[in-house]
């Protein structure tokens, strides 16, 4: 069998046109939707993904503000400069760089961020809804992966489905938003004993772990739908979790490293934000 390669920049560019008519809306009565990026010191990486972001925010009309904080920032100053965007009226979302410093330590932002400006469904609030299965803001790689199998009419329902992470950003949620579908969910993380005994079962495998090549061809079963959240770099480049090669010899559809989640996920993040605008001005 020869996969389908799942076109996360196809999903991703409808995803950007349901925002743009959206944010049409909020200009229409003066709502000019702005995302507040906190960053803290110098690092190129997140730089970079502000960058990008920033390039698909601006042409929709929405707002990027990157808030840059010094590298020796306090917690204090830190859970200062949040709790100011949460009250500035002219910001609708707000997005901290993670990680976070080290020194800096587990700074609780959940408890923080105003839950209607909390675009990648971090705080307790948010987190209680998805689990209450309400309608709240829900992080956007897990959500992401979810619209992957929604544009490729893959129905969780009913299926057998891993899902390998267990992070609060993306395995965690991504099981609740699976649960919510109706799926029948293993979640798999770091201390699970012979991984592939479960993924060898599942219809539907979902990977956030962070390892490159951890799922290979012999661990999923022919047929099966893969998406990969995984972002490793590498000396040949940014590679998933799944052995890509070997997979889509395998499965009936897989996503690429890049061009699969990640694209989606920006686009999500950005969908959140108009989201969080129309909650505020409703
Ligand atoms: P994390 O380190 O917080 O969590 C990783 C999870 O994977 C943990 O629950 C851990 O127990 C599990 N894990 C690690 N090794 C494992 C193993 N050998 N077997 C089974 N489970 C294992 O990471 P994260 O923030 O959830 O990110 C995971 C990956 O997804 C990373 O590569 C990250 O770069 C990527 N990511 C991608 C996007 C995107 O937009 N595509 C967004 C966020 C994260």
């Amino acid at each position: 069998m020869t996969a389908t390669i799942i076109d996360g920049r196809t999903v991703a560019a409808r995803v950007l046109e349901s925002v743009r008519a959206r944010v049409a809306v909020l200009h229409a009565r003066d709502v000019r939707p702005a995302l507040a990026f906190v960053l803290v010191g110098e690092s190129a990486p997140a730089r970079l993904y502000a960058r990008r972001i920033e390039r698909q925010a601006q042409p929709l009309g929405i707002e990027l503000r990157p808030v840059q904080l010094p590298a020796d920032l306090t917690r204090e100053q830190l859970d200062q400069t949040v709790w100011d965007l949460s009250q500035d009226e002219s910001v609708d979302g707000i997005l901290v760089q993670m990680p976070l410093p080290e020194r800096i330590g587990d700074a609780d932002l959940s408890e923080l961020i105003d839950p209607r400006k909390d675009v990648d469904g971090i705080t307790i609030q948010n987190a209680g809804r998805l689990y209450l299965e309400m309608p709240g803001q829900f992080p956007s790689t897990a959500l992401a992966m979810i619209e992957l199998l929604d544009a490729y009419d893959v129905d969780p329902r009913g299926k057998d489905v891993v899902v390998v992470g267990r992070s609060k950003v993306v395995g965690h949620p991504l099981a609740e938003l699976l649960i919510r579908r109706d799926a029948t969910v293993t979640v798999a993380h770091r201390r699970t004993r012979d991984l592939g005994r479960h993924t060898r079962h599942a219809d539907i495998v979902l990977v956030a772990a962070g390892q490159p090549n951890l799922i290979t061809g012999d661990m999923l079963k022919p047929g099966v739908v893969v998406i990969d959240a995984g972002m490793n770099p590498t000396a040949e480049g940014v590679v998933g979790d799944v052995d890509f090669e070997a997979a889509r010899q395998v499965a009936c559809a897989v996503t690429p490293v890049p061009g699969g989640v990640g694209p989606v996920t920006n686009a999500v993040l950005l969908r959140n934000l108009v989201q969080s605008a129309e909650w505020r001005h409703a």
